[in-house]
């Protein structure tokens, strides 16, 4: 943490750069990092090479937000890129091609991280990325009002369900309780997150619950979305995020799992565990990777059945096991 704290001392243009498919606690860490270092007098471009979820447009930070061909046009020459909420480079989209060329850090939480940068500091003790960022932040001395608290603390919120997840710790709720006492808005953050749902988005989900399908004596809960059914219900994967944990919360499930025909062949496994299932594990046996509550995987180039033959029974088999040894 101090070499990074060191290194954004010293530079004077910095490309803060999130994943792609970027949730709230990637966002909130982008954005709360662009906002205090440009604060700073500092130049500042924050990047992300996918389109941001248009939940998040009420944020007026949001619009700042560059992709690569945007990064490209502007012809900002940084000094160091500073990465968040990344474990490996194939997460951050076509600025993976600048690694090697400028001074890279990373401030990441993940378990299944892979150090790629000059400087990283990883700890997945941290429930949420925003966390590191805080503590970044605090060290470089940045002032807090409420547009960077409610900014930062949705990094928290998010990432930890709002405070109900396992990881949300004690730390974690008095990071939040230091956010909010420095004028961050936790109502703000929910309303945007939480209740801002479209009537396609339900009518979507109604589909998704009549595909569903349970396994391994109800432990395992599954559905999917193709393109075909976003087209349907005029929605995209923006719109299903959510869908997953929904799924988790049936009672007697131990993990959920959606697969989502983000683009034609290219299909998102995202998964979620409720108390013991390691999915951090799972994931990267198929060539994904996350938390071990929280995981996922991008296969490209087959059809969600495909996708679903090659990891369900591959999950049920992992289950039982776990079962039988628990
Ligand atoms: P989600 O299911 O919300 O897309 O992702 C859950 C967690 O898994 C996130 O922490 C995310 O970073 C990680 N994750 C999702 N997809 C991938 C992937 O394709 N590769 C890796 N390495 N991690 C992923
Ligand atoms: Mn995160």
């Amino acid at each position: 943490m101090e070499e990074i704290v060191k290194a954004l001392k010293e530079a004077n243009k910095v490309l803060v750069v999130g994943h792609i498919m970027p949730d709230g606690d990637d966002i909130s860490s982008v954005l709360s990092m662009y906002t205090a270092l440009k604060r700073m007098g500092k130049e500042v471009m924050p990047a992300i090479d996918w389109n941001i979820p248009w939940i998040f447009e009420e944020l007026e930070e949001v619009k700042d937000i560059v992709d690569y061909d945007g990064f490209i046009e502007s012809g900002f020459k940084p000094d160091l890129m500073l990465i968040v909420d990344v474990s490996s480079p194939d997460r951050i989209g076509r600025f993976a091609e600048l690694v090697e060329k400028v001074k890279t850090a990373v401030v990441d939480h993940h378990q299944t991280h892979q150090k790629f940068t000059d400087y990283s500091w990883v700890d997945s003790t941290f429930g949420a990325c925003a966390q590191m960022v805080l503590r970044i932040l605090e060290k470089l001395g940045a002032e807090y009002d409420e547009k960077l608290a409610t900014l930062n603390l949705m990094g928290i919120l998010t990432d930890t369900g709002f405070l109900r997840y396992p990881n949300a710790d004690v730390r974690a709720f008095k990071d939040a309780t230091k956010l909010v006492e420095r004028g961050g808005k936790p109502y703000v953050i929910s309303r945007m997150i939480l209740e801002n749902k479209r009537l396609e988005q339900f009518k979507l989900f109604s589909e998704v619950l009549d595909k569903m399908k349970m396994e391994a004596d109800g432990l395992l809960v599954y559905s999917y979305i193709t393109q075909e059914m976003y087209k349907k219900h005029n929605c995209t994967s923006d719109d299903s995020s959510g869908f997953v944990s929904e799924l988790r919360s049936i009672r007697g499930v131990e993990v959920a799992v959606m697969f989502m025909e983000v683009e034609p062949k290219h299909v998102h496994v995202s998964m979620r565990s409720r108390e013991w299932f390691d999915l951090a594990e799972f994931a990267k046996s198929i060539g994904g990777g996350g938390h071990k509550r929280a995981a996922g995987a991008s296969i490209e180039g087959k059809s969600v059945q495909e996708v679903i033959d090659m990891v369900v029974p591959k999950l049920v088999e992992k289950l039982q096991q776990e079962v039988g040894v628990k």
